[in-house]
C-alpha cells in the first residue's frame, strides 16, 4: 500500500516501522523486539500491572476514607481485571509469540477485549469497555514513566511513525536507530521537518492516518523526495526501490563533484551557508562546501532538559562552532541566534502555557522578559568569538524598541566582561531576522540598528498568511511565493541594500530550487539551509548567471496581476526548466 504525504525531508529509507503514539500527554512507543528481550519485556509488563494494582489499591484505600462509603466497585472491577489471569496471560502472549514490546501487546490485548465486550448485548458488559480504556491508560502510564520522559527504545534501526512529533520529542529520539519519520500530520517548516534536514534523515508527513495503517514491525519504504511511503511491500517493489536510491546516489555524487556551492555560470556568487543545531555532527557543513554556518539553533541546548544549559555548557557549544568556521577557508563565520523558545519549541521547565503560542511570549520577546537568562547567553556568545568569527541574531523581531533594548543588555554584557577582562570580538556583527509581517514593512527603520537582516521565511510565510506552519490542513496557504510574502521579501531586501547591510533567506525555501533562485534573483546575498540540500540549488545556480538571474526576478511581474501564489510557481518553474532543464533530476 503506497500513501502519498509532504516531500518534508529528501532522502530514501527502507525498514521495520516503530510507532510512536501520543495518547493525550500520554506517549507509547509501539515497535517489535528480537527474541532475546522477549524476558526482559515480560518483566516490564509484570512490574507494571503490579504497580498499576498498588496504585489501585492505594486509590480504593482513599476514597473509603474520603467518602466514608465503600464506593470504590468501579477501581474494585479494574482490580478484578488486572488479577485476572487472562488480561495478563494474553498479553504475555502478544510479547513472546507476536515479538512485540510491552507497550503494544498491552494495546494488543485491550483492542481484542474492548471487541468482545463492545459486541455483548448485555448492557453491563458493554459498560466494561470503559473500564478496559482505564486500566489500559494507567498501566500504558506506568510504563511509559511518571516524569513523561520517553522510552523510545529504539534498539535496531527503524523507522520512526507517529502522529506529530514535538521538537522536544523528535531530540530525544536516538538517532542512530532513526532511519526516516513518517507522520500523521505535520508539513515541511515544521521543527521535526527542519531537525530531519539537519540530520539528513529523509522524512515524509501530512500523511493523513499512517499510525493505523501500520502494526509495528511492518516493512516500510519512505520516499522523502517525492513525499510517499510503502507499507509491507512486495518483492518486485522493493527491487524497484532499492533500484531507484542507487540511481539518486549516482546522481548525488555526480552533483558533488567539482562544483562550488553557490557559484553562478559567469563566475558570480550567492554566498550558500548551512543551517546547523547543537549536537548535530557539523560534518556537513564542510562536506557540501557550504561558506559557514548561517544559522545556529541555539535553542536546541534547552529542548532536551528542563533547566537552562549554564553559560560554561552554551559556551563550550559555541566556542565549538566557532573553532569549527575558524578552520573553513574564507572568512566564514557562525551566525548563533539567541533564544527561539516559544511557539512549537516548548522547553520543560521554562515554558509557559499560553492560549496562542506562536503570538506569544517567545524568542526575543522572551529574552527581554528574563534577562538574566539574556545575560547569559550574549556572555557565552561574546566570549565564544574569541576563537572564531562569530555573529548574533535576534530571532522574531518585531519593532524597534526590541532592538534597541537588546542592545543595552548586549553593552552591558560586554562591559562586564571588559571589567573581568575577558577576550571577546569587539566588532561582532549583531542581525535581525525578519519573520514578522510588522518587521518587514518596518525593514528599512530596522536597518539602522543592525549589520544585517536574515530572513526567516519559515515564520515569516506563517504570519502573513495567517497559515500554522505545522498544520497540515492549511499547508495549501503555506505559500512562500504569494504575491504578499514576495512584496515583504522586496521590501527587506530593498531597505538592507539602501542601508548598506547584508541580507539572507535562512527559511527552508532558500534550499528550494524555485524559490531560493527566486530569492537569490531578488538580491539576497546568502541563502542557509540544510546541508544536504546545498548540492541542488547549487547545481541549479551553476546553470544560471546574473543576468539570467534578474530576467528570472522579472517572471512574476509578467504575470497579470491577480495570479495566484501556483500560477507564479508554475510561471517560475517554466523559466527555470527552459534554463536548466529537467529539474526533477536535480532534486536529489
Ligand atoms: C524561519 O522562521 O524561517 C527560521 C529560519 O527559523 P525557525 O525555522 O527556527 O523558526
Ligand atoms: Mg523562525
Amino acid at each position: 500500500m503506497t500513501v502519498v504525504g509532504l516531500a518534508t525531508a529528501r532522502g530514501f529509507a527502507s525498514g521495520p516501522v516503530f510507532v510512536y503514539r501520543r495518547d493525550g500527554d500520554l506517549s507509547v512507543p509501539e515497535y517489535s523486539i528480537a527474541p532475546e528481550r522477549v524476558d526482559g519485556e515480560i518483566r516490564r509488563l509484570d512490574a507494571a500491572m503490579a504497580e498499576t494494582a498498588r496504585d489501585i489499591r492505594e486509590l480504593i484505600d482513599v476514597l473509603r476514607n474520603r467518602t466514608g462509603r465503600a464506593d470504590v466497585r468501579v477501581f474494585e472491577c479494574h482490580l478484578m481485571l488486572l488479577d485476572d489471569g487472562m488480561l495478563r496471560g494474553e498479553t504475555e502472549r502478544h510479547i513472546s509469540e507476536e515479538l512485540v514490546n510491552a507497550e503494544a501487546a498491552v494495546r494488543r490485548t485491550a483492542d481484542r477485549a474492548r471487541s468482545v465486550f463492545g459486541k455483548m448485548s448485555d448492557p453491563y458488559f458493554r459498560e466494561r469497555v470503559r473500564d478496559l480504556d482505564d486500566l489500559e491508560r494507567r498501566i500504558l502510564k506506568v510504563l511509559a514513566g511518571h516524569d513523561r520522559h520517553l522510552s523510545f527504545d529504539l534498539k535496531e534501526p527503524s523507522i520512526v511513525v507517529a502522529d506529530d512529533l514535538t521538537p522536544s520529542e523528535t531530540v530525544q529520539l536516538p538517532r542512530d536507530y532513526v532511519l526516516g519519520f513518517a507522520t500523521n500530520g505535520g508539513s515541511n517548516t515544521s521543527h521535526v521537518a527542519l531537525l530531519a534536514r539537519a540530520l539528513a534523515i529523509p522524512a515524509v508527513c501530512g500523511l493523513g492516518d499512517i499510525t493505523s495503517k501500520v502494526s509495528p514491525g511492518d516493512m516500510m519504504l519512505l520516499d522523502g523526495t517525492n513525499g510517499a511511503v510503502t507499507i509491507r511491500p512486495d518483492a518486485k517493489t522493493r527491487r524497484q526501490f532499492e533500484e531507484l536510491v542507487r540511481r539518486k546516489r549516482e546522481q548525488a555524487a555526480e552533483a558533488a563533484t567539482g562544483r562550488v556551492a553557490g557559484r553562478l555560470r559567469d563566475g558570480g556568487e550567492v554566498v550558500i551557508c548551512a543551517n546547523v543545531h547543537p549536537g548535530v555532527p557539523v560534518a556537513g557543513v564542510k562536506e557540501y562546501g557550504a561558506h559557514g554556518i548561517g544559522l545556529y539553533r541555539s535553542e536546541y541546548l534547552w529542548l532536551d532538559r528542563d533547566l537552562e544549559p549554564t553559560e560554561e555548557e552554551q559556551f563550550e557549544a559555541y566556542s565549538s562552532a566557532a573553532r569549527f568556521v575558524a578552520t573553513l577557508p574564507g572568512d566564514a563565520s557562525v551566525t548563533i541566534r539567541a533564544l527561539d523558545i516559544g511557539g512549537d519549541k516548548l522547553v520543560r521547565g521554562i515554558s509557559r502555557r499560553e492560549d496562542n503560542p506562536f503570538l506569544g511570549n517567545r524568542s526575543i520577546r522572551y529574552l527581554l522578559t528574563h534577562r538574566d537568562v539574556m545575560r547569559r547567553q550574549l556572555r557565552a556568545i561574546l566570549r565564544a568569538s574569541a576563537f572564531g568569527r562569530v555573529r548574533i541574531m535576534y530571532p522574531m523581531v518585531s519593532c524597534v524598541e526590541e532592538l534597541r533594548d537588546a542592545a543595552e543588555v548586549l553593552g552591558e554584557v560586554r562591559r562586564g566582561l571588559d571589567a573581568e577582562g575577558v577576550a571577546y570580538d569587539r566588532d561582532v556583527p549583531v542581525g535581525a531576522m525578519i519573520e514578522v509581517p510588522a518587521a518587514a514593512l518596518n525593514a528599512a527603520t530596522l536597518a539602522k540598528y543592525v549589520r544585517f537582516f536574515s530572513i526567516g521565511t519559515n515564520d515569516l510565510v506563517q504570519y502573513t498568511m495567517a497559515a500554522d506552519r505545522g498544520n497540515e490542513s492549511v499547508a495549501h496557504l503555506y505559500q512562500p511565493l504569494n504575491p504578499a510574502v514576495v512584496k515583504l521579501v522586496r521590501m527587506t531586501v530593498d531597505a538592507a541594500k539602501s542601508n548598506g547591510i547584508s541580507v539572507g533567506v535562512c527559511g527552508e525555501s532558500a534550499a528550494d530550487p524555485i524559490v531560493g533562485t527566486y530569492w537569490a534573483a531578488l538580491g539576497v546575498d546568502t541563502l542557509s539551509m540544510s546541508p544536504t540540500y546545498i548540492p541542488a540549488i547549487s547545481n541549479v545556480l551553476s546553470r544560471l548567471t546574473r543576468a539570467d538571474l534578474d530576467e528570472y526576478a522579472k517572471v512574476p511581474g509578467s504575470l497579470p496581476g491577480d495570479a495566484t501564489a501556483g500560477e507564479v510557481l508554475d510561471a517560475c518553474r517554466a523559466w527555470l526548466v527552459s534554463k536548466v532543464g529537467d529539474l526533477d533530476g536535480i532534486l536529489i
